[in-house]
């Protein structure tokens, strides 16, 4: 750690001293007080002795940035306590709630548009992004993946959906959603950190514009014939200046949009990758009666696929069918 850091983390420690030895001798007796107290004297020899940022147990370096946001830590990510193993766990408990608490509802409806999906992270978060919002007579649909996986990723995610809603909420066109977007994925961004993303509004005659930015096509069948949507730009927050191209489609009555994420399409079975024509020719092969069947007809063929194979990967797929007027 830098010689400015370590005295950022000195004189914290010093600040915290002075702090709790006057909240102490204010109101004396408080054991939790005494324990932590003692805690950054503790911290305070560890520096006075050169052992200050290094673990107890393996006597390595404490990393830098769990070190600066608690400077009272012992441990290495290796070597937790199990305190604080379980608190770590707690918070990522949390985390997970809190993202899952963002998804809409399972089978949302809305006019003429019927809707399902399937939202599985492979740990705890994911960077997964789905999302569905209902707007006056519309439905705005979005389903993206953050690169990179974790919570870092999971934390972008939750960026994308409270963009979204807001600016969907300001009654924007959706051009200008998806450049506000890109924008501030741009500006406020870890630099590589960027998320390939569909957004889409669906009109109630069956209208659909979409924005394909960078991730894998999405698949239009329309009347038992499929049709795939290809990527018209770069993903979100990768390029200050990319340019979006809307891709218009016209869905009839038991036409269906499907898409996914590569936790799907690059899922590795005995046979290699399952890859997007699977899942074309299963849509096609029995139109599916409902959103849902869809959803779980391709996550049963997926799991047939991979077999035992442990997933990589999250795992997000979204159906959007167009009632028959009748
Ligand atoms: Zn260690």
């Amino acid at each position: 750690m830098a010689t400015t850091e370590m005295g950022f983390l000195h004189g914290q420690l010093k600040e915290r001293k002075g702090r709790l030895e006057s909240v102490i001798a204010a109101t004396p007796g408080d054991a939790n007080l005494q324990a932590l107290l003692h805690e950054v004297d503790s911290a305070l020899d560890r520096f006075a002795a050169g052992t200050y940022g290094l673990c107890d147990s393996c006597h390595e370096s404490i990393e830098r940035d769990r070190l600066l946001a608690d400077p009272l830590i012992r441990y290495c990510l290796d070597h937790l306590t199990k305190h604080e193993r379980a608190a770590l766990q707690r918070d990522l408990d949390l985390a997970s709630e809190l993202q899952r608490g963002l998804l809409p509802p399972r089978d949302l409806r809305v006019g003429t548009w019927e809707t399902n999906y399937h939202y599985a992270p492979l740990g705890a978060v994911s960077g997964d992004y789905c999302d569905l919002f209902p707007a006056k007579e519309q439905l705005y649909f979005m389903l993206g993946d953050v690169s990179g996986k974790g919570v870092a990723a999971s934390m972008r995610m939750t960026q994308l959906h409270a963009l979204f809603r807001s600016l969907i909420g300001m009654g924007l066109p959706l051009a200008e959603i998806v450049e506000h977007i890109n924008g501030f994925l741009c500006e406020s961004g870890i630099s590589g950190q960027y998320a390939t993303l569909v957004c889409g509004r669906a009109e109630p005659g069956g209208e659909v514009e979409l924005f394909n930015a960078g991730h894998l096509p999405v698949i239009a069948v329309q009347k038992g014939k499929p049709q795939l949507l290809e990527s018209t730009g770069f993903p979100v927050g990768m390029f200050r200046d990319a340019a979006f191209t809307p891709l218009r489609v016209l869905l009839g009555g038991d036409d269906m949009l499907f898409l996914f994420t590569d936790g799907v399409s690059e899922a590795e079975g005995g046979d290699g990758e399952y890859g997007v024509e699977r899942i074309v020719n299963l849509l096609c092969r029995n139109t599916p009666c409902c959103a849902g069947d869809a959803v779980s007809a391709c996550l049963e063929d997926l799991r047939a696929f991979v077999g035992t194979q442990p997933g990589t990967d999250d795992v997000t797929l979204l159906a959007l069918r167009h009632l028959s007027l009748n």
